[in-house]
C-alpha cells in the first residue's frame, strides 16, 4: 500500500469530500499530501489526522485557487520544502443553482473564476515547476455536467466551467507530453458530498431523481472518486493522457 511514498501530490480543494477523500488515499498510500484549501480549520485538522494515522504525511497550506500569485508563491514554497511536486489534483470547485433568466454576472463569474480560470492557473503554475522538475501528473475534476446536460437542478455557470475543464485537459495534455506531464481529467457522477447539498440533495424526491438516472442505483461516495484518481496518478496509467474518465455509476451511457 506505500507505493506513492517519495510523491509530493497538492490536492486543492483538499479538506472538502472528494480531496479530502483523495488526500486520505494518497496519504494511504505513502504520499506526502499538500492539503490546499481556503478552509484553516478543516485542513489543518485534516493533515494533522493524516500525518497520524497513514504511513504518508500530510501539511495544510491555505490557497485561494482564483490568486494566481498565491499559487505561485505556494508553488515556489513547496519545490524550496520538498525538492519538488509530482503531482497535482486539480479539485476546487463551487457550484450555485439557478434558472439561467435570473443568473446574474457575479454568480457566473464567480463560478467560472474558481472551477475554470482557477484550474488554469494551478495548472500552469504547477506545470511550471514540474516542467522544471522533468514531469509530473495532473488529474483535474470536470463533471457529469460538463459532458452533457444534468436534471433537475440548472447551474449554466457550472456545467460552462466544467466543459472547460474537459477541454483544458485535452489541450494540455497534447501540449505538456513532450514536457512529460500527464494530464487527465475525473467526472464524478453525483457523489455524496456538502456540495451536493447546494444542488438538492436535501431534498429525497430530487436524490431519488439522480439515483434512478444512475445505472448503478445510488450516488458515488467521495472514496470512489479517489480510487478513480489514485488511479490516475499511477503508473498503472502511463499510457493515459487527455482522457475525461466519468466515474458515475454508469450515469453517462445510460
Ligand atoms: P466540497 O464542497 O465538499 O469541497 C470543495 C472544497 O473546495 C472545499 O473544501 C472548499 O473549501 C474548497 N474550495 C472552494 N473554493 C475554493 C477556492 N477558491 N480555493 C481553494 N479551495 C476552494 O465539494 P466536492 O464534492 O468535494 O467537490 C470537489 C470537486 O468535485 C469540485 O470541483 C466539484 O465541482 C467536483 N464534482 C463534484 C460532484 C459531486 O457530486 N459532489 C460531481 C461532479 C464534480
Amino acid at each position: 500500500m506505500e507505493e506513492f511514498a517519495g510523491k509530493v501530490a497538492v490536492v486543492t480543494g483538499g479538506a472538502g469530500g472528494i480531496g479530502s477523500a483523495t488526500a486520505t488515499l494518497l496519504a494511504q498510500r505513502g504520499a506526502t499530501v499538500v492539503v490546499a484549501d481556503l478552509d484553516p480549520e478543516a485542513g489543518e485538522r485534516m493533515a494533522a489526522e493524516l500525518t497520524a494515522t497513514t504511513p504518508g504525511t500530510a501539511e495544510y497550506r491555505h490557497l485561494d485557487v482564483t490568486d494566481g500569485r498565491e499559487i505561485g508563491s505556494l508553488a515556489d514554497t513547496l519545490v524550496s520544502a520538498h525538492g519538488r511536486v509530482d503531482w497535482l489534483f486539480n479539485n476546487a470547485g463551487i457550484v450555485e443553482n439557478s434558472p439561467t433568466l435570473e443568473l446574474s454576472q457575479t454568480v457566473w463569474d464567480r463560478t467560472i473564476a474558481v472551477n475554470l480560470t482557477g484550474a488554469f492557473l494551478c495548472a500552469r503554475e504547477f506545470g511550471r515547476v514540474m516542467a522544471a522538475a522533468g514531469g509530473g501528473v495532473i488529474v483535474n475534476v470536470s463533471s457529469i455536467a460538463g459532458l452533457k446536460v444534468v436534471h433537475p437542478e440548472i447551474h449554466v455557470a457550472y456545467d460552462v466551467s466544467k466543459a472547460g475543464v474537459a477541454q483544458l485537459t485535452r489541450t494540455l495534455a497534447v501540449e505538456w507530453a513532450p514536457l512529460n506531464i500527464r494530464v487527465n481529467a475525473v467526472a464524478p457522477g453525483y457523489t455524496r458530498t456538502p456540495i451536493l447539498d447546494a444542488v438538492g440533495r436535501t431534498d429525497p424526491a430530487i436524490v431519488a431523481d439522480w439515483v434512478g438516472q444512475t445505472p448503478q442505483q445510488r450516488l458515488m461516495e467521495p472514496a470512489d472518486i479517489a480510487a478513480v484518481v489514485c488511479f490516475l496518478f499511477s503508473d498503472a496509467a502511463s499510457a493515459l493522457a487527455g482522457h475525461v474518465l466519468a466515474a458515475d455509476g454508469g450515469y453517462m451511457v445510460y
